[in-house]
């Protein structure tokens, strides 16, 4: 997997491990994998090791390291979404309103489908169990 981002890559063997790594979520894991470790030590580059990051790759991997940066982006907007949620729902509505209007990150769509999903998880648990186990309504 690692050879797929060395400059020595032939370009059809390329062109099929890009091919079979879209359609192969373990083999996207394991190329997301390659690509964090690549760029940490700073070998991701098409022309060789400690080129500029503004080199970048002109073939099927641009889209390949494309596609593994978005789902990381997505993984950590997730992620944060997940740890607000966590902080606002240990307060009182009120104060839950007031922490929502005085900070912008909060208002994120991330944050909102977090806090959705936990609903029906919640509402779906709910019917699952018998009625007296649920708080008696208004
Ligand atoms: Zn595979």
């Amino acid at each position: 997997m690692r050879g797929l981002f060395s400059f020595t890559a032939e370009s059809s063997e390329i062109r099929d491990a890009v091919a079979h790594i879209f359609t192969c979520p373990r083999c996207l894991d394991r190329a997301a994998d390659v690509v964090a470790s690549l760029k940490e030590t700073g070998d991701l580059s098409p022309t060789g090791r400690g080129r500029p990051p503004e080199d970048r790759y002109q073939d099927d991997r641009a889209a390949l390291i494309a596609l593994i940066d978005m789902r990381e982006q997505q993984r950590m907007g997730l992620f944060r979404a997940k740890a607000w949620w966590d902080e606002l729902k240990e307060l009182s509505p009120k104060e839950q309103a007031g922490r929502v209007r005085a900070t912008a990150a909060i208002q994120k769509k991330e944050v909102f489908e977090t806090i959705i999903r936990e609903a029906i998880r919640l509402f779906l648990l709910c019917q699952t169990m018998p009625p007296s186990c649920c708080p008696p309504g208004p």
